[in-house]
């Protein structure tokens, strides 16, 4: 019997074999890794018994927490009959009922599913369906194949999902590699281009997309964007009446509007699809994170009756939808997000959500106030707290101040895990948070920003210096 290894030894074989993503590993390996060993509730524990609150909720997917009874107990039934069997040719019970489940609470009007593994290829699936959609339907309607995106835009890391992105740290080393878009400026009421104010604006962003869609409609498949907040963006809320307007605007000009739901769905902005706070359909959805309630890698393209005609023929006309996965309908995954939605009717999770809001809200008000914090933005129990260097001017700190990662850095030796988005402290807790636990993430986070001060001081003048 081999014994197991120590926190030590895990570090050693980490930093000797393991590739981290969105990490530069020559930092990496001059740090100590923390070690996640185990979770419970709204919290993380390490390989030496040390607890932190899940600030992040795992990347954004958990959900109802860690070590959940009811999901752990699907996984485990499911685990007793099969783990896996092809979705080619086959099928299976969890997949074929957590479709209709799906099918049920989705924004009126979707009707199919299709499945695949992460939030990137629900992306993928979501424009090759757009393009083959016009091509055999519509085949009168020409050339309809690329794609409207705003900028800051993440919609994942594989090659389509990132040409439809636009985060040029991410994203600019791969354009040769890219699909041509068009791009338009997404709504940013703290630094708002056209220099107005929400709502005597009359959200004047939107004249520049009406004028891009009436020029290019003809070679546009479709519109993606992240309903109510572009997350990844920094947290870029949309003023309420922006997603309802982009619909209209996609109807009239015969664009799909395709919603990438990857981080908003599952209740994170207090619906369970961000697209209801407006009452909005998409022509396709994407949903992937949350899906399970943070316990399996899933996803799934929705989309409408209209757009499944378009696939349907005899086999030899060849309109198949050719796309499919090793792993698509795994029913490990499919019937832990059966038990996700389980937990949603049990607890009345949406219910009890609003409370929490509230309260997220009333501890985040005080943080706008402090001299470092630029802008504090928030969807339900999504927010984003943007760093500055000067308050007044809304200079940012330079990426290489690493104002963010300090911060982080700051909270995870109080017991709170994060993980920045360039100068924006990101809080995406659990749906099922405590009140005492909330208070408390809130609470760690703005101690540590007014850490940072004193951090920074030490630095003046020389930014840029790390
Ligand atoms: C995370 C995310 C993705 C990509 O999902 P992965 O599972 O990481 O591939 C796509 N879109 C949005 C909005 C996301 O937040």
């Amino acid at each position: 019997m081999a014994r197991k290894p120590t926190t030590q030894q895990l570090a050693t074989w980490d930093r000797r074999y393991l590739w981290h993503p969105f990490t530069q590993m020559q930092e990496w390996e001059q740090e100590e890794p923390l070690i996640i060993e185990r979770g419970k509730g709204s919290y993380l524990i390490d390989t030496e018994g040390n607890k932190y609150l899940d600030g992040t909720s795992s990347i954004w997917v958990n959900l109802h927490g860690h070590r959940h009874p009811t999901l752990d107990r699907a996984l485990k039934k499911q685990l007793d009959k099969i783990a896996h069997s092809t979705f080619l040719g086959l099928s299976n019970p969890p997949a074929i009922e957590l479709a209709r489940e799906l099918i049920r609470i989705a924004p009126k009007g979707l009707t199919r599913v299709f499945y695949s593994d992460n939030g990137s290829t629900a992306v993928e699936i979501a424009l090759k369906m757009a393009v083959q959609y016009w091509q055999q339907r519509h085949p009168e309607a020409g050339q309809k194949n690329t794609f409207l995106h705003l900028k800051l835009a993440y919609h994942g890391d594989t090659i389509g999902a990132v040409s439809v992105g636009n985060i040029a740290l991410f994203h600019s080393r791969f354009k040769p590699l890219l699909f041509p878009t068009l791009e338009a400026e997404p709504p940013h009421c703290y630094r708002c281009p056209l220099k107005l104010m929400y709502p005597s604006c009359n959200m004047a962003c939107l004249d520049p997309i009406e004028q891009l869609l009436q020029r290019r409609h003809k070679d546009l498949a479709g519109f993606i964007i992240e309903p109510v907040m572009q997350a990844a963006a920094g947290m870029l809320p949309q003023p309420s009446g922006y997603l309802t307007r982009i619909r209209e605007l996609c109807t009239n000009y015969h664009v799909l509007l395709i919603a990438d739901e990857v981080a908003t769905g599952f209740g994170r902005t207090g619906k369970m699809f961000a697209c209801e706070q407006e009452g909005v359909t998409p022509d396709l959805m994407a949903i992937s994170k949350g899906l399970t309630g943070g316990y399996m890698p899933l996803a799934a393209t929705l989309t409408t009756d209209e757009i499944y005609q378009g696939f349907l023929g005899s086999y030899d006309e060849f309109k198949t939808f050719f796309h499919g996965h090793s792993f698509t309908g795994n029913p490990l995954g499919c019937s832990v997000a059966l038990a996700n939605l389980k937990v949603f009717r049990q607890e009345k999770t949406l219910a009890r959500l609003s409370s929490t809001i509230k309260l997220f809200s009333r501890w985040l008000a005080p943080l706008a106030a402090l001299p470092q914090v630029g802008d504090v933005r928030q969807r339900g129990l999504m927010a984003g707290v943007e760093l500055v260097m000067d308050k007044r001017t809304k200079t940012p700190y330079p990426l290489s101040a690493k104002a963010g990662h300090r911060v982080a850095a700051i909270a995870r030796s109080k017991g709170l895990i994060l993980r920045p988005i360039g100068n924006v402290l990101v809080l995406i807790p659990p749906l099922s948070i405590s009140k005492d636990e909330l208070k408390k993430t809130v609470e760690i986070l703005k101690q540590s920003i007014e850490t940072l001060q004193i951090d920074l001081s030490l630095t003046q003048g020389t930014p840029t210096n790390r």
